[in-house]
């Protein structure tokens, strides 16, 4: 069954990554699929009970956000890592 999320609600909806990128609904090889999938890193969200479930731990697949051949920065600003004491 496809997703029958309101368009205006799937339009204020983001992805929780950190590129907060638009979600369409299905995935591009399953448009009927019920999760939303992120435009920008592939994340694919489940959707439970016509329900969005936009949580990274419930996330499926997506591009890795770490580019091994484009790590040339030694500096890292560590966004995600709460270290201040
Ligand atoms: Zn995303």
């Amino acid at each position: 069954m496809a997703v029958t999320l309101d368009p205006q609600l799937l339009d204020i909806l983001a992805c929780p990554s950190a590129d907060h990128a638009p979600l369409t609904a299905g995935t591009p090889d399953d448009p009927a699929a019920d999760v939303l999938t992120c435009t920008s890193c592939g994340r694919r969200y489940p959707v439970r009970d016509g329900i969005p479930v936009l949580l990274l731990d419930e996330a499926d697949g997506g591009r890795p956000a770490a580019d091994p051949a484009g790590a040339g920065d030694p500096e890292t600003d560590g966004d995600s890592e709460a270290g201040s004491v």
